[in-house]
């Protein structure tokens, strides 16, 4: 990241925060009382379950709560919204309700985000804030300002827009932040930025944000800001390297669709033990509660939990009466176990450094491990702080359809009963398939005993495609940075892929539309199944699968659109005979 500075503004205020303090440090809960913070911020906190200050928040916090201007690099995923967002809160008169912050961002969902997370801090205090961005109509914009908000997160063309209708009244803006001061510049906003910050009182603070510090952006600094101190998130290159024995993927999903996505990959992996790491606590126990639903044996590592509940906790893991173990980066200090397989980042951590201080505890002793990592689209750059530090490309992986885990499944069983077969007290059993015999055929019998280990193993079928989101990885926009990544895209069906890859190919695949739906009773298993049976295709060249009430479509690789048109048309689906065609919209 440093190589991108062209001249530090005020190289001699420079404070370079190690990221990797965030691991090891020893402060616990609190951590955010002691940067001055007042009540009602510290209670909005501990309901938000967040534990200690991150790096950037421990630094800036304090400085600006003195009122001096900030010239900070870091980027998404570090906590710098809250790093700038609470000491501005803190210093806002909640009794006059006008704007006196004003955050610029370089886009609506950012001014979404933005405004969410100040509405969350600031609730105790009882502040307002207004989100207004290009795209909305400006009516409804008009009416939320004219209500009257502390705070106005904005983009910078709207909110020029509201300053020319006198919609936003600038007055009594003590703090002016720049959000993604770069990626603003990169859009074309320079003038408007330049215009708004004229039009603001002199005597106000400027705050600016930037992953990085283009020439551009310290020449803004210069001109806007008063003595700025400057505050960079260093990372420690003596953490990095890379880990060949650890397998590292992530997933790409939108926030919403994280816990079905994480139960999806789990059911793939079929962890031994896992350790899934959350930001806050209250997404610790959110995500406890939802694995158990799941039929996952979790449970919550809590900060709070006195030597002895966590050394129980630890054994269920070791012993394997718990699977997974659902912990922060606090609580999961001094954690060692060392029959973990698997460590999952349920978001992208905020630091590079906690990374790979969080992936080093699987992948021991020459073991194979696995890290998982589920990332929103916006946290491409958390991911590329990583891949910087740990000089290693992540593999972009596709969530895993429907029909990829009923492969696994199938895999998963035909496995099962191959070993039991090779099992040296086989003939224990013939008493019962004695007592059988006769009442039906052999190969009903096997297929009765094959559907208990089946169900037994809990191989339900969830029918819920997951939306994959890593072609939107943010980025793409600006001449496709999106392309560093390797985005090789393939299924991740667990067993390693032993030689399926590639074969579900995304861009050559074509779909067939199927006369039958819901309405009809048709499942995902049932078109798998039909399709499989009848064309020797197999479960991982089958989906992305819809299943509408009158219809279905079904992904299946191009070149065996016709093979399976042809033979599906001799066959039946759910007792009925179902119309197979090409689907091209
Ligand atoms: P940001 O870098 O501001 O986009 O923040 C990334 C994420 O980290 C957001 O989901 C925040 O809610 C979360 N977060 C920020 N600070 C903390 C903290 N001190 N403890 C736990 N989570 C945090």
């Amino acid at each position: 990241m440093n190589d991108d500075h062209d001249e530090p503004t005020t190289a001699d205020d420079d404070t370079v925060v190690d990221a990797a303090d965030q691991a090891h440090d020893d402060d616990s809960a609190g951590g955010f009382a002691a940067l001055g913070l007042r009540d009602e911020l510290l209670r909005a906190l501990d309901d938000l379950g967040y534990e200690e200050p991150t790096p950037i928040q421990r630094e800036t916090i304090p400085l600006l709560l003195t009122g001096q201007d900030l010239l900070g690099q870091a980027a998404t995923g570090t906590g710098k919204t809250a790093a700038f967002a609470l000491p501005a809160l803190q210093m806002i008169d909640p009794g006059r309700r006008v704007p006196q912050v004003l955050v610029l961002v370089p886009t609506r969902e950012l001014a979404v985000q933005v405004s969410e997370a100040m509405f969350k801090y600031g609730s105790e205090l009882g502040i307002k804030v207004v989100p207004v961005f290009g795209g909305q109509p400006i009516q409804r914009q008009l009416q939320a300002l004219d209500r009257g908000a502390h705070v106005v997160v904005a983009t910078p063309g709207r909110a020029l827009d509201h300053i020319g209708r006198g919609s936003l009244a600038l007055e009594s803006i003590t703090t002016v932040i720049l959000d993604e001061a770069d990626e603003m510049l990169d859009m074309g906003f320079t003038d408007d930025i330049e215009s708004i910050l004229e039009s603001t009182p002199e005597d106000r603070q400027t705050v600016l944000f930037s992953a990085t510090m283009p020439g551009r952006i310290t020449s803004i600094a210069k001109r806007y800001q008063r003595n700025p101190q400057r505050i960079t998130i260093k990372h420690n290159d003596s953490e990095s390297g890379s880990k060949a024995n650890i397998r590292q993927t992530v997933y790409v999903v939108q926030r919403a669709h994280k816990p079905s996505a994480l139960g999806r990959i789990l059911d793939i992996e079929a962890p031994k033990a896992a350790l899934v790491f959350c930001r806050t606590r209250t997404e610790v126990d959110q995500l406890t509660v939802t694995m158990n639903g799941r039929g996952y044996r979790a449970e919550a590592l809590h900060g709070g939990m006195d030597q002895g509940q966590r050394d129980r906790v630890m054994a269920r893991l070791r012993d394997g009466t718990a699977e997974l173990l659902i912990a922060t980066d606090v609580a999961a200090r001094g954690l060692d176990v060392d029959t973990l397989t698997h460590v999952v980042n349920y978001d992208v951590p905020s630091a590079a450094e906690s990374y790979v201080h969080r992936i080093g505890r699987v992948g021991r002793a020459g073991r194979e491990g696995v890290a998982i990592t589920l990332a929103e689209p916006r946290e491409r750059r958390g991911l590329e702080n990583i891949e910087r530090l740990t000089k290693q490309k992540f593999e972009i992986a596709t969530v895993p359809t429907v029909s990829d885990l009923r492969a696994k499944q199938i895999e998963m069983t035909v496995n099962a009963v191959r070993e039991a077969l090779a099992s040296v007290d086989l003939e224990d059993f013939n008493t019962v398939f004695n007592a059988l015999a006769g009442e039906d055929s052999d190969r009903n019998i096997a297929l009765a005993a094959i559907k208990l280990v089946h169900e037994s193993r809990g191989a339900t079928i969830d029918e819920l495609e997951i939306p994959d989101a890593s072609d939107r990885l943010r980025g793409g926009k600006h001449g496709g940075d999106g392309k560093k990544f390797d985005k090789t895209k393939q299924r991740n069906t667990g067993e390693r892929d032993r030689g399926g890859k590639g074969k579900h190919s995304g861009a050559g695949a074509g779909f067939v539309h199927v006369s039958l739906g819901r309405k009809a009773g048709v499942r995902p298993g049932d078109l798998v199944g039909a399709i499989a049976n009848e064309t020797g295709l197999v479960g991982r060249e089958i989906g992305p699968i819809r299943i509408a009430d009158a219809y279905s479509v079904v992904g299946v690789p191009e070149a065996s659109v016709e093979h399976v048109i042809d033979k599906m048309s001799s066959t039946t689906l759910r007792g009925k005979r179902a119309r197979v065609r090409r689907y091209t919209d």
